[in-house]
C-alpha cells in the first residue's frame, strides 16, 4: 500500500517501504507492538522521576513491580555474597562467556587516526569513551545474567570508567536484582548497582537522583516500557539501537533438520509472549515436518504456555517462499533480530545477508549459542532496525572527535575557497573569521 494521490496515507495504514527486492514488509508476520501507547504511559513516570527522584522510583516499583524498597542501591556485601554463593557450574559457564566476549570485543577497539590533507594540516580522528553509561538488565518474565555480559564487557572494552548496572528488583530475592545477575556484576568488577526496572528505571539513569548521578548514554535490551522511556529520553541521554522483544527468523531448505529449526524457534519463543519465530523455506516437505516437530516440541517445554502463545502470534508464522533467493530477499526485508541459515552451502547464503543484527550460519551456530557463549553480543537490533542499526559492541561506547589542527601557510592556502563558500552562503563572519588573521585580506596565492 502507498500513499494516496491526495498526499493521505492509504486505508490500509501507512505505506510500508518498499525494499529492492519489491517484497511488501506488511505481508510479513511482526508484532503489532503499540510503542507510542507505551510512550504515554511512561512520559508521566519520567517527569515524575525527574522531579522527585529516588521518591518517584520507588513508588513506580511498588505499582509496577510490587515491591516495596528503602533505597535503590545494591549494597556492595550483596554483591559479594551473591558471587560466593554463585553455583560453580554456572559461575565457570559466565567465566567462559566473559572471556569469549572479551576476545570478540577487544578486537573491536578502534586506533586513532590522522590524516594530512595538506602540508601542515591534519585532521586526526581520536575515539574516546563515553564518561559515564548505564547498563538495563532485564528482569521482568526471565533474568538475564547473560544480559550483564553483553553490556558490561563491551563498555570496558572501550574504557568506560563510571559504569552504573540496573535490573528490576525481585520480591523473591529480598527486593533485590537476581543473584545471578548480582554475581555477574561482582564476577565483572562492577560495584554500583541498583534494583530498578522498567521505564523508571530508564528515567533515574537519565535525569539523576540523590542515589545515582545521571548517565550520558543508556544501553540495553528490555521490553516495550523500557523501549518506550528510551525513545522518550533519547536526546537526554544516549541510547544503543532499541532492543525489543526477541526475533528469530531461520532460512531453511530440506538439508536442515527439522528437529533443529522448531527447537531454535522454541529457543527464541521463549523469551517473551510477543518474541517472533519465523521459518523461510521454499521446501513445503519442510515446513510441514517442522509444524509437527513444534506440536511435539512445544508443549514439553518448561514455559509452554508463554511459548505458545508467541508461538501463535501474528508475529510468528512460516512463510513459504519460491525458492531460496526469494527466501534471502524475505529475510533481507524482514531484517530479523537473529537469522539463522540452514540451508547447503550455508556460508554461501550468509554472505549474501544485508540485514540482520547476527547471522547464525550452519547447522551448528544455533541462536541459543549466540545467546551466552559464541563471544559475539546478544543486544542486537529488533522490529526491522537490523536494516539501519548494529548490535551492541565497543563502538556503541566511543565518540569519535575530529581534532582539526591547521598551520599559518596551510590555512592561507585554503582561504579563498572557505570565503566563497561563506558568501555562498551569506554568512560573510564565517570568511571574516579568517580574513581577520590575514590583515582582514584573502592571502595573495589562495
Ligand atoms: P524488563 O526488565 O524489560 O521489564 C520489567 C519491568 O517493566 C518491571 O521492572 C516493571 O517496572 C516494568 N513494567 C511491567 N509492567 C508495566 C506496566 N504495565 N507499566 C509500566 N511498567 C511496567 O523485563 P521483561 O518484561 O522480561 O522484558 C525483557 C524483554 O527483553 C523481553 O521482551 C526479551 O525478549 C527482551 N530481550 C531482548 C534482547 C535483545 O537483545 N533484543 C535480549 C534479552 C532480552
Amino acid at each position: 500500500a502507498g500513499p494516496r494521490p491526495d498526499g493521505h496515507p492509504s486505508p490500509s495504514g501507512p505505506a510500508s517501504l518498499p525494499t529492492a527486492a519489491g517484497i511488501d514488509r506488511d505481508l510479513l508476520p511482526r508484532a503489532e507492538l503499540d510503542v507510542e501507547a507505551a510512550l504515554e504511559k511512561v512520559r508521566p513516570l519520567c517527569e515524575d522521576v525527574r522531579h522527585r527522584g529516588t521518591a518517584a522510583v520507588i513508588e513506580a516499583t511498588e505499582k509496577f513491580d510490587g515491591v516495596r524498597q528503602e533505597r535503590l542501591r545494591v549494597p556492595a556485601e550483596a554483591l559479594s555474597r551473591a558471587l560466593e554463593e554463585l553455583d560453580p557450574a554456572v559461575r565457570a559457564a559466565l567465566e567462559e562467556s566473559i572471556r569469549r566476549a572479551r576476545l570478540v570485543h577487544r578486537d573491536q577497539r578502534r586506533t586513532d587516526s590522522t590524516v594530512r590533507v595538506v602540508p601542515g594540516g591534519t585532521v586526526t580522528e581520536r575515539w574516546v569513551p563515553v564518561e559515564r553509561v548505564g547498563l538495563y538488565v532485564p528482569g521482568g518474565r526471565a533474568v538475564y545474567p547473560s544480559s550483564v555480559v553483553m553490556n558490561v564487557v563491551p563498555a570496558q572494552e572501550a574504557g568506560v570508567e563510571g559504569l552504573a548496572v540496573t535490573s528490576p528488583p525481585q520480591a523473591d530475592f529480598g527486593n533485590l536484582p537476581h543473584p545471578t545477575i548480582l554475581a555477574a556484576c561482582a564476577l565483572l568488577g562492577v560495584d554500583e548497582v541498583y534494583a530498578a526496572g522498567g521505564a523508571q528505571a530508564v528515567a533515574m539513569f537519565a535525569y539523576g537522583t540523590e542515589e545515582c548521578a545521571p548517565v550520558q548514554l543508556v544501553t540495553g535490551p528490555g521490553n516495550i516500557y523500557v523501549a518506550a522511556a528510551k525513545r522518550l529520553l533519547k536526546g537526554v541521554i544516549g541510547i544503543d539501537s532499541e532492543a525489543g522483544p526477541t526475533e528469530i527468523a531461520v532460512l531453511a531448505d530440506d538439508t536442515a533438520d527439522p528437529a533443529h529449526v522448531a527447537a531454535d524457534l522454541i529457543s527464541q519463543a521463549e523469551h517473551d509472549v510477543v518474541a517472533a519465530a519465523v521459518l523461510v523455506t521454499p521446501s513445503e516437505a519442510l515446513a510441514e515436518a517442522v509444524e509437527a516437530e513444534l506440536k511435539t516440541q512445544a508443549p514439553a517445554t518448561k514455559h509452554s504456555e508463554r511459548v505458545a502463545e508467541a508461538l501463535g502470534g501474528r508475529q510468528s508464522g512460516i512463510v513459504l517462499v519460491d525458492s531460496l533467493d526469494h527466501g534471502l530477499a524475505v529475510v533481507n526485508a524482514y531484517a530479523a533480530e537473529h537469522l539463522e541459515i540452514q540451508t547447503a552451502d550455508a556460508a554461501a547464503w550468509a554472505a549474501r545477508v544485508r540485514n540482520a543484527g547476527a547471522v547464525f550460519v550452519g547447522p551448528y551456530s544455533p541462536v541459543s549459542l549466540g545467546d551466552y557463549a559464541a563471544g559475539s553480543n546478544h543486544v542486537l537490533p529488533t522490529g526491522g532496525c537490523a536494516c539501519h542499526s548494529s548490535g551492541l559492541s565497543v563502538q556503541s561506547f566511543l565518540r569519535g572527535i575530529h581534532v582539526v589542527d591547521y598551520s599559518k601557510e596551510a590555512l592561507a592556502d585554503v582561504t579563498h575557497h572557505v570565503v566563497a563558500l561563506a558568501d555562498a552562503e551569506d554568512l560573510p563572519a564565517h570568511g571574516d573569521a579568517l580574513r581577520a588573521r590575514f590583515d582582514w585580506k584573502v592571502p595573495e596565492g589562495s
